[in-house]
């Protein structure tokens, strides 16, 4: 059954030059290296090649997912049945500037992003450095960390729409909260950031600051997508401080384990199943539920 909805799929997009491959692993496109085969992969070249798949989808009823660096994504072991759509050509990791704003394709890595910045003395999106995710995938869930979210910086946001349509939205209209936005059924192609002349040493100290931070409290050693959960409202505690005073690091199921350093962090510790990373998921929120009566929420978005 699921061979004929391959076969159907690779029929129904045939002839489109952005097809890269059927059937692809998903572990290959996310940082937690779990997750089962997609339908396709997609990987437009040019605004031209992106609208004219999302217009073939849309008449032939064909699904897909559009990822950055699936820094934040689980996607479960029997994949899934949709087509992955990347915007990892050159096209989409552009940048430009006026000498104040600086305009990014949605495929640019957030590193990328701060370093560009830092050599126009723009300061500004300092405190994104170190997230391994994409401009894309950090404007959709609102990504952020010591104080700051990318909506602080953003001004305007150029998506493509279910139809096909080019649209440039304000970023105060993409309904930028925490770790979430209103932007759901959009392709963001790219985006322009209101960012502040500084000095280049400034703004170098800032990038050091924020990456000693980071490596001195988070956990790289093992494959993972940061923290699993929000920071519930109004607990009075973090999700990390809850999970580790549950005495929860360093619990495995199979493969996966609350990481020993930060509590929030779910790692792939050793050959993981996309299943552990979700039944480690379960057993971390019943826990925290049955010891502090609050309700975990992934930060991380589950594709099954
Ligand atoms: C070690 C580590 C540290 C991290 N630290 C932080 C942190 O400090 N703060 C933080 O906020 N996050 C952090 N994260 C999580 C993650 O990196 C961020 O959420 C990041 O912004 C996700 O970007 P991405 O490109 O990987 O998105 P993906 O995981 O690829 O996608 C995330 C969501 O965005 C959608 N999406 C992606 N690109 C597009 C697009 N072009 N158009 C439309 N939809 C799109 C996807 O469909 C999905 O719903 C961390 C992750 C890791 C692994």
């Amino acid at each position: 059954m699921r061979g004929q909805v391959y076969k159907d799929r690779s029929r129904a997009l045939k002839g489109l030059k952005c097809i890269a491959g059927f059937r692809v692993p998903m572990a290959g496109y996310t940082t937690m290296r779990v997750g089962g085969p997609c339908a396709a992969l997609c990987r437009p070249g040019s605004l031209e090649e992106l609208v004219e798949f999302v217009k073939l989808c849309r008449r032939r009823g064909i699904s897909y997912l559009a990822i950055g660096n699936g820094s934040n994504i689980i996607v479960a072991d029997k994949g899934m049945n949709k087509v992955l759509l990347r915007l990892s050509s050159p096209f989409f990791k552009r940048i430009d500037s006026d000498g104040e704003s600086l305009m990014c394709g949605a495929g640019l890595g957030l590193n990328m992003l701060c370093h560009a910045a830092e050599r126009l003395s723009l300061g500004g999106p300092e405190f994104l450095v170190g997230i391994p995710g994409s401009v894309g995938g950090a404007i959709v869930q609102n990504a952020g960390a010591y104080g700051g979210s990318i909506s602080d910086i953003i001004k305007e946001i150029m998506a493509v729409d279910r139809d096909g349509r080019v649209r440039v939205l304000k970023a105060k209209s993409a309904g930028l909260g925490y770790r979430k936005s209103s932007l759901a059924g959009l392709i963001i192609v790219k985006a322009t950031f209101c960012l502040k002349k500084r000095s280049r040493t400034d703004i170098r100290d800032r990038l050091n600051t924020y990456t000693e931070r980071r490596l001195s409290t988070q956990d790289y050693s093992a494959p993972s997508c940061g923290c699993m959960f929000k920071n519930p409202r109004n607990a009075g505690l973090t999700a990390a401080k809850m999970i580790d005073r549950c005495g929860l690091k360093g619990t495995r199921v199979g493969g996966a384990s609350v990481s020993s350093k930060h509590a929030n962090f779910i790692i792939n510790r050793r050959h993981a199943k996309a299943a552990d990373i979700l039944r480690l998921i379960a057993l971390v929120k019943k826990r925290v539920n049955k010891d502090y009566g609050v309700k975990l929420e992934e930060e991380v978005q589950i594709i099954r």
